[in-house]
């Protein structure tokens, strides 16, 4: 396993890279598809969203108001952007939240039609809040990248470049207050790579990995065969290969004098951390190595951790919460005035012991005025928003 210092929180960092997905086309129950989430002091840009990725978003409360800020991808491969169109569509939902789009063409026509194929659906949902889907007054920024642009987005410099794979993909480069994070893409060999990777903080590669099973032996010959199948892969008539070989890998990376390698976008293998590592090294790779994880976030400075899951760990705190909100309920039922009537409400639906209120967690007029009550449209009633209740009433 990797090192792990402590569990964190977003909110705890400047800038950071999370693996939301390392893994690969192939189904793992151990990583999900392609993605990884860029944060700069609450600025979030999610590059690549493969299957799985919303599923984790959620698992770490990254949605609604709380949700990427920007979604880039790099190229078009279905484990890479298995998600974009519902991520793109509930990024639509909440009206005046502007968000970012980038990617190769024809990322464009994807939120065209991601627009005009859910523009009933779309409509359907917001109605329920009171609103409605304007196509042609909706909140996304769309830019349409061929590879080499360089532009800032809320402060954050991002530039691109083509790489070589089998589709038109892109690698990204992020830099803030003299740091760097450049995300590689699927790529083979490029001497492109190192111009955009120099001297960064963490490069986040299409890696390759020392397996355990095959450390001690040399590779037996159908392994082999399987791995130059897999890197040699090729597109119809397009010779250009798809994945680099490690040699590749440890080459580029060396070229770009990367301080931490992040390897991610891989298999099933039974992975050898250490022999990897020392794999890098003797390819003369002498920066940090890391195995990447779902969920493990790393910052400029080497250190990694798990990104706390906050809607898995708030329940282990949810049943100490709702205790002690229903004995200080118990307690207060002979003085009973508005604000533990407030409190009552909050303690009778909040089931989970988040301190809000969700639609399915609401129930009777608190249901049927969710949407009305809920003013700031996260989806989630706060102590604040309950108060209107009263209103509701009168
Ligand atoms: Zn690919």
């Amino acid at each position: 396993m990797n090192k792990v210092t402590s569990n964190k929180n977003l909110d705890d960092i400047d800038f950071s890279v999370t693996i939301i997905g390392s893994g690969s086309p192939q189904y793992n129950p151990n990583r999900t598809q392609a993605s990884a989430l860029v944060q700069y002091k609450g600025i979030k840009f999610l590059v690549d969203m493969g299957n799985g990725t919303i599923e984790h978003l959620n698992e770490l409360g990254l949605t609604g108001r709380n949700a990427p800020d920007a979604l880039l991808l790099t190229h078009h491969h279905i484990d890479h952007n298995a998600e974009f169109i519902p991520m793109v569509h509930s990024k639509l939902m909440i009206p005046g939240n502007k968000f970012l789009v980038a990617g190769p063409s024809p990322i464009d026509e994807m939120v065209d039609y991601t627009k005009k194929f859910y523009k009933e659906d779309l409509n359907y949902r917001m109605k329920s809040r009171g609103r409605t889907f304007d196509e042609n007054n909706s909140n996304e920024i769309v830019k349409v990248l061929k590879g080499g642009e360089s532009f800032e987005y809320k402060g954050v410099k991002i530039s691109t470049i083509e790489v070589p794979h089998s589709i038109k993909t892109l690698a990204y480069r992020f830099d803030v207050d003299g740091k760097s994070i450049v995300i590689s893409g699927d790529l083979s060999y490029t001497n492109k790579l190192q111009k955009l990777a120099k001297n960064a903080d963490i490069l986040v590669m299409d890696g390759k990995i020392v397996s355990s099973q095959n450390r001690n032996k040399n590779q037996n010959s159908s392994n082999k065969k399987r791995n130059s199948r897999n890197s040699q892969r090729t597109s119809g008539n397009n010779s250009v290969k798809a994945h680099a070989s490690i040699e590749e890998i440890a080459k580029m990376a060396k070229a770009s004098n990367a301080k931490i390698m992040v390897l991610t976008h891989l298999g099933t293998q039974v992975i050898d951390e250490k022999a990897t590592a020392s794999k890098y090294s003797s390819l003369g790779f002498k920066g940090k190595v890391i195995v990447g994880a779902d969920f493990l976030t790393i910052t400029p400075d080497g250190n990694s951790f798990m990104l706390v899951k906050t809607n898995t760990s708030n329940t282990t705190n949810a049943t100490q919460k709702r205790a002690n909100r229903n004995s200080q309920s118990i307690n207060n039922r002979n003085t009973y005035n508005s604000s533990s009537q407030k409190r009552d409400l909050m303690s009778r639906f909040d089931t989970n012991g988040d301190d809000r209120i969700s639609e399915a967690e609401a129930k009777g007029s608190v249901k049927e005025n969710f949407f009305r009550l809920d003013t700031n449209n996260d989806g989630f009633l706060s102590t604040k928003e309950l108060r209107n209740m009263r209103n509701l009433r009168n």
